[in-house]
């Protein structure tokens, strides 16, 4: 596999059992990113039980066994590589904080593959995630119609699929001539690495082709050190030590660190990944390291670290502009759900609606509106009810973005237009 070609991110999004899983599977599979001699196997396991076909057992695996250990410091990204580009799974579909991290930073995709069931057709998640993927500025969108061969790779239910799928990009005003539909079976392999001979009626790209055609992505931001705070541990021998995900910039040894909101620093004294001792890390990197000085009790979840000299900024308000995507009434001032950015999860209240605006133009459609519902843009201003650390999408998108949940759902996402800093 060669790191030499282009970096892409790709978000795998779609309903629960579509096959997302399964579809990874299979790209990790036709690109030779498992080994063969464990392949092979597998397939001869398979082959005495009579269950043929089923090859790939072992990717899939091994993608439950990551679901089943959940985010840790050493998340395994799935990776493959096309012609073109070096791709890495931005997180693992079927995690329970998926939704959650594609809105938070933790996995900022580039670009989108929504697996859409034929047999199933939209349902409720595929509307969540498109939605959420147009919200933080996913442009394009290859759309795999996954399960042909539950459906006898019928043209029919194929293009009432795409009907569908088409139908909600345009209440989204995802532009559609920037999404690629193709009918796959992830369990069967079919017009991902080869054309089909069971769908004789589509002659467009299989996925492997759709994915090396992907415009590049744009180049990471030179943005100052951001590094959301997961946890913080206490190892014998090192002390405490906060492990993230390097969002933006560098974390070197020896460099002069703050944590925000807490509000203390210090020097890095030792940077850990992959178990290894490094002396530095960049965007992308999961780490755990010690800062001199720093107690356990000194820092929490949902702090960041930056720079000293550059310090994460802390709200005091800020405004942003949201997009509704399900509340069952009206959302009004002083409305006060949780909101998850990057690692941090602060009540916010909504303290003013500034204006509405034309989802389509983003023009502004009312001053000062008197509530918001589901399907809305607006700009609001927002008042943290506990000290939160987020920055303007403009300058650090990785930083700039969130998630509004309540009632275990995610009813807004949003950008960070401005920050009122706290004083
Ligand atoms: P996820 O929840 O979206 O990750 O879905 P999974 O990948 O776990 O798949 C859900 C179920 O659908 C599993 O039982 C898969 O074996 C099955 N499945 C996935 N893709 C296909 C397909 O192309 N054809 C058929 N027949 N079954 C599939």
């Amino acid at each position: 596999m060669s790191q030499d070609k282009p970096h892409q991110n790709l978000a795998i999004i779609g309903h629960v059992d579509h096959g997302k899983s399964t579809l990874v599977g299979r790209l990790l599979f036709e690109t030779g990113s498992v080994p063969e001699h464990v392949i092979e196997q597998h397939r001869e396991e398979a082959e005495e039980k009579g269950k043929g076909g089923f090859e790939f057992a072992y990717v899939m695996d091994n993608l439950a066994e990551e679901r089943e250990r959940g985010v840790t410091i050493d998340i395994a990204h799935q990776e493959f590589d096309t012609d073109t580009y070096y791709f890495t799974i931005v997180d693992t579909p079927g995690h329970r904080d998926f939704v959650k991290n594609m809105i938070t930073g933790a996995s900022q995709a580039d670009h989108a593959v929504l697996v859409v069931a034929a047999d199933d057709g939209v349902a409720p998640q595929t509307r969540e995630h498109v939605f959420l993927a147009r919200t933080l500025g996913i442009n394009e969108l290859i759309v795999a119609v996954n399960k042909m061969d539950l459906v006898d790779y019928s043209q029919d239910t194929y293009d009432e699929v795409v009907g569908e799928v088409r139908e909600l990009l345009d209440q989204v005003r995802f532009d559609t001539e920037d999404a690629e539909f193709i009918p796959v079976s992830a369990f069967k392999g079919d017009n991902v690495a080869e054309r089909s001979e069971n769908t004789p009626w589509y002659d467009g790209n299989v996925l492997l082709e759709a994915l090396n055609d992907l415009p590049e992505p744009s180049p990471p931001t030179d943005a100052p050190l951001r590094l959301p705070i997961q946890d913080v541990y206490t190892i014998s021998g090192i002390g405490t030590v906060p492990v993230g995900r390097v969002e933006t910039g560098t974390l070197n040894t020896g460099d002069n660190v703050n944590f925000q909101p807490s509000d203390v620093g210090g020097e890095v004294k030792t940077i850990e990944m992959h178990h290894e001792e490094v002396d530095y890390a960049g965007p992308g990197d999961n780490v755990g390291f010690n800062v001199r000085g720093i107690g356990k009790d000194d820092i929490r979840r949902g702090d960041v670290c930056g720079p000293a000299d550059d310090p994460p900024t802390v709200a005091e308000t800020f405004q942003a502009q949201i997009v509704v995507m399900q509340h069952p009434s009206v959302i009004t001032a002083g409305y006060t759900p949780v909101f998850h950015a990057h690692t941090a999860q602060v009540a916010c209240t909504i303290e003013s609606l500034d204006q509405k605006l034309d989802p389509a133009s983003g023009e502004v459609a009312e001053e000062n509106p008197d509530f918001i519902k589901s399907g809305d843009a607006a700009v609001v201003t927002i008042r943290p009810q506990k000290p939160l650390s987020i920055e303007p999408s403009s300058e650090i998108p990785e930083l700039g973005s969130f998630a509004i949940r309540d009632m275990g759902q995610t009813i807004a996402a949003g950008k960070v237009l401005s920050v009122n800093e706290r004083t």
